[in-house]
């Protein structure tokens, strides 16, 4: 047997070759860097070993880079809609704290979701676009959607018999973010698809939900009543409610008042209080 070291050595290594071994191996930040590290290692002396491993750093760092920009692309996430960009004193009961706890993300880890809910224009796309980029930064993967457009594509997926395939797809991503799910049409085909989406992921995929609408008035997105205390009773069992009753924010920055008139809180969801609040939810519902 020849061991690599006897077969390199009993011949000339091929040198110009060595662009296309690194494209064949697949390192492109080797090939973009080795020559003037490679010149800095002549010049400084450095060891070979050092020479190696300052590459295998860069390698290593731009693929975190590329993976994360391949990730932000498919999340569909809109631009600008970041935490930089986020003016909190505008929503001054949603303290800041509690939004950077939710964007470093630990939460997705055991499959919690995320409610905001709230009037139109009281920043709750922004919001929940700023914790989804966050979370994309750190490595994780997100798919922001309105859940109209979501739920037409699980629903060609049934039609197709396909389902199951599908939503074993959005397995990968642990958020998705469903904007607008008041807007979901209370279709018994459309809506169903919805509550599966919500039944699969339970405990195990986190989901991000805005809405218009107080819980009291998603029996409009189910198909019926028992299907949207099911829903609910899944969604907030562990979940961080946003409740983002504030003005409009176009409104008020036209209106040159930022800050004002703002109400806004925030409810973690422990496992008693989701038992209450699905109880008055269903009572509501059954009323
Ligand atoms: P909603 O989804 O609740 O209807 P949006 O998140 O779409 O509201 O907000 C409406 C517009 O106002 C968007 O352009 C958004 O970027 C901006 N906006 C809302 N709240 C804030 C905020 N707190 N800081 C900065 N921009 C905001
Ligand atoms: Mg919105």
């Amino acid at each position: 047997m020849t061991s690599p070291s006897r077969s390199t050595s009993a011949r000339t290594v091929d040198v110009h070759a060595l662009p296309a071994m690194l494209t064949a191996l697949r390192l492109p930040s080797f090939h973009r860097h080795w020559p003037a590290l490679a010149e800095r290692a002549d010049t400084e002396g450095w060891p070979a070993t050092r020479f190696l491993a300052a590459l295998a750093e860069v390698e290593l760092a731009e693929r975190e880079t590329r993976r994360i920009r391949r990730h932000l692309i498919e999340s569909r996430l809109p631009g600008g809609k970041t935490l930089a960009t986020f003016d909190f004193k505008a929503l001054p009961s949603v303290p800041r704290a509690r939004v950077e706890a939710l964007a470093a993300g630990d939460w997705v880890e055991s499959g919690a979701n995320l409610i905001a809910i709230g009037n139109s224009g009281a920043g709750k796309t922004h919001l929940l676009c700023a914790v989804g980029h966050a979370l994309v930064e750190a490595g994780r993967r997100v798919l922001y959607s309105r859940t109209t457009d979501l739920v037409q594509k699980l629903q060609a997926a049934r039609r197709d018999l396909v389902l199951e395939a599908a939503l074993a797809k959005l397995d990968r991503f642990d958020l998705i973010i469903l904007d607008d799910i008041g807007y979901a049409q209370k279709d018994q085909a459309e809506t169903s698809v919805l509550f599966e989406l919500i039944a699969r992921r339970y405990e195990t995929r986190s989901l991000a939900i805005a809405a218009n609408q107080p819980f009291s008035a998603w029996d409009r997105i189910f198909p019926d009543q028992a299907v949207t205390v099911a829903a609910i009773d899944r969604l907030v069992h562990h979940a961080t409610i946003l409740e983002m009753n504030v003005d409009s924010y176009r409104r008020r920055v036209a209106a040159g008042r930022s800050g004002a008139n703002a109400d806004a809180s925030t409810t973690t969801i422990g496992d008693n209080l989701a038992d209450n609040l699905a109880d008055n939810i269903r009572e509501d519902l059954t009323a």
